[in-house]
């Protein structure tokens, strides 16, 4: 039997050095300095922030790393260790569609920052280094285009005192109108916003965020990269989407966000809810899900590790059986975790594939690894990566 494959973090220290010499060898100069900024995990809270409700990201120790040198021509040279192709090109044709690829995300982000101080200020030699995981849903796109926000942010004068809330709209920005992802801001919040050892409750209403100490120390939440990325994510996201406002709509609205569980329970919200397809079971997972954050909140508060569990394993439940977005792999990494004793465990992100994330016992993280790694050869699937998050700090300068 095989044993797991992990994806540990990398160091600041250990990243640094090589990307410097890197920098130095692809453009000939030293780079003003490096930024970073990490990826992220959503504890509890899917699919609720595009109705204005609650999620509970913390962000991971793994982070994209930016080697950045600022030029005063508003030409951007971008490239990547983790990708063959590079990108050079004025900010100021930066657009939907030029770049594409990667370079749409690092592009987007100073053609954003351009509507502030125009385009001659934010041109940049950029050499990315990402240790995200790419693709796996651990927001691997909002580290690269905050690692180079920050990079931006510090070394344009115009942008320094920039409030962090509007740094955060710029790589939202990019990732919407020059990469043409819909995303819906929790990545970039968290990356940008993160607080050390705390995860943040974060209310899509506005954007706001609120630090939620980790108050479980002897556990810590391990990631399980399914690798599985099912083609028909994009179609079933914008449908959940369109079905959740159409029912917002059938009930006169502004978001599920103002839909309590008791509502839900009347008979007039029911019949009006009947009329939108698939409208209830939807809905019910919107509702329930906000409110399992918030008890999510309140058992962290108590300390109390089962409840903690609870919640998250009812959120899977509804996931898969209410929203309908699990897969698989998803439900074969839960089902493991859980009979292999971790308090709870779920899909996270917006699933059809990406990871699934298991609340486990430090001295126990190995033995469900190695529970999950059997259970997914057991069932013929490609093995799964391991990672495990504790709550990090926020996108900033490293050296
Ligand atoms: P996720 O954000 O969950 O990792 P996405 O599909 O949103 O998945 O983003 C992945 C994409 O982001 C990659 O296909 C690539 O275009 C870009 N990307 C992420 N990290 C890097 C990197 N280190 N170098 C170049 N491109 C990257
Ligand atoms: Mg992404």
């Amino acid at each position: 039997m095989s044993e797991p494959t992990w994806l540990p973090p990398a160091t600041d220290a250990e990243v640094t050095d090589s990307l410097t010499q890197a920098f130095v060898d692809r453009f000939s100069s030293l780079p003003d300095g490096v930024w970073a900024a990490p990826g992220r995990v959503n504890l509890i809270g899917e699919h609720t922030d595009y109705n204005a409700g609650f999620a509970l990201p913390l962000a991971l120790p793994h982070r994209t790393y930016a080697a950045a040198r600022w030029r005063d021509d508003g030409i951007l040279r971008l490239a990547s260790l983790q990708q063959e192709r590079t990108w050079e090109g004025p900010v100021a044709q930066v657009r939907h569609g030029n770049p594409r690829g990667w370079s749409a995300y690092v592009a987007g982000v100073a053609r954003a920052l351009a509507d502030r101080v125009g385009a001659s200020e934010v041109g940049l030699d950029v050499l990315v280094d990402g240790r995200v995981p790419l693709g796996s849903g651990l927001s691997s796109s909002a580290a690269l285009s905050c690692s180079v926000g920050v990079a931006l942010r510090d070394l344009v004068p115009g942008l320094r005192t920039m409030p962090v809330e509007e740094l955060v709209a710029a790589c939202v920005r990019a990732e919407n109108e020059v990469a043409g992802a819909a995303t819906g801001g929790m990545d970039q919040t968290v990356s940008l916003r993160a607080v050390d050892e705390h995860l943040l409750l974060l209310d899509a209403r506005d954007f706001s965020v609120v630090p939620v100490a980790w108050t479980l120390p002897e556990h810590e939440v391990l990631v399980i990269d399914t690798r599985a990325h099912h083609s028909l994510a994009d179609g079933q996201y914008e449908q959940r989407r369109r079905t959740c406002e159409a029912a917002a709509d059938a009930l006169g609205l502004r978001s599920l966000r103002e839909l309590s569980a008791e509502l839900l329970g009347e008979p007039r919200v029911r019949t009006a809810l009947g009329a939108v397809p698939d409208g209830l079971r939807r809905v019910r997972h919107v509702v329930t899900e906000n409110e399992r954050v918030l008890g999510l909140v309140a058992a962290l508060r108590e300390q109390d590790t089962d409840r903690v569990g609870r919640l998250m394993t009812a959120s899977h439940t509804s996931l898969r059986d209410d929203y309908e977005v699990s897969c698989a792999e998803l439900d074969v990494a839960v089902g493991a975790a859980l009979a292999a004793g971790a308090p709870g465990a779920r899909m996270t992100g917006g699933g059809f594939g990406g990871s699934a994330i298991a609340l486990v016992r430090r001295d126990e993280v190995e033995d469900v690894a190695r529970a999950v790694h059997r259970a997914f050869a057991e069932a013929d699937l490609t093995a799964p990566a391991f990672l495990t998050a504790y709550p990090s700090r926020p996108a900033g300068r490293v050296t």
